[in-house]
């Protein structure tokens, strides 16, 4: 078989996100707009002439790579959430992260371009876990892929959302985090309200932890709401 040999790529760029662990990212960007991502390009691609132009989007598709699940390879059929953990679908048919090759595309909003040293974009509400090795960066183009008369299969519309409370224990540990981000409540608001359970977990007394930033967010659900418990460093 012609030009099948193995490809190599260099990561253009790395992630800095408040996620540090997979437990509690979004399935998909856009779902926790609240996120703020830094994409910091690397040597020799950190060179402002490299995305002259970009700020005049407002979204960006980036490529990159599962790096933390990588090595676990793949299966042909997978379980996405969405369908409740049972129900399997071929694995091209999702957007699970077990593929052939660990290639993620996610859409984000682009905030920020700064290339006051070196080059930074600075992403809204994405899926990206902290240390993402980032491939390749395209504007997204509105006229050509904005295809609202699509079919979305079986993730048609947004997953229900949770209704989210704050024990006073961590309401007062909100108050003492001064060195987390002024919009650090609506994070974990949006984080929560998107029920980040395995999809088969159902028990109101278990507490659940999503580490954000340098904290660690005790939770519990309970039918449609979570409550937030407690908030450790
Ligand atoms: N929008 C992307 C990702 C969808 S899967 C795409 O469609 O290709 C989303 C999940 O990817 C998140 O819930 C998170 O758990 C996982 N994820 C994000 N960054 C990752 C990384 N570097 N390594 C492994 N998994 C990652």
């Amino acid at each position: 078989m012609p030009h099948m040999q193995p490809v190599t790529f260099t990561p253009i760029g790395v992630i800095h996100s408040p996620y540090k662990e997979k437990f509690g990212i979004p399935r998909q960007p856009s779902l926790v707009p609240a996120a703020r991502i830094t994409l910091e390009l690397v040597p020799p691609f950190d060179h402002p002439d490299a995305v002259r132009g970009l700020e005049a989007f407002s979204h960006v598709w980036i490529s990159f790579v599962f790096h933390q699940t990588a090595a676990r390879g793949w299966t042909p059929l997978v379980r996405p959430p969405r369908l409740g953990g049972n129900a399997k679908v071929g694995v091209f048919a999702s957007r699970s992260t077990h593929r052939p090759n660990p290639l993620g595309l996610s859409l984000v909003e682009l905030l920020g371009v700064d290339t006051s040293n070196g080059v930074r974009l600075l992403l809204g509400g994405a899926d990206l876990l902290d240390g993402t090795p980032v491939l390749d960066i395209k504007p997204y183009i509105p006229f050509v892929e904005a295809r609202p008369e699509a079919q979305g299969g079986f993730v048609d519309g947004p997953p229900p959302a949770l209704a989210v409370s704050w024990s006073e224990q961590a309401s007062a540990d909100l108050a003492a985090a001064t060195d987390a981000p002024a919009d650090f409540a609506e994070l974990i608001v949006q984080v929560l309200a998107q029920d980040p359970r395995p999809a088969y977990q159902d028990d109101p007394e278990r507490i659940y932890g999503v580490r954000l930033y340098c904290y660690d967010v005790r939770f519990k659900v309970a039918g449609q709401s979570a409550q937030v418990l407690e908030i450790c460093r």
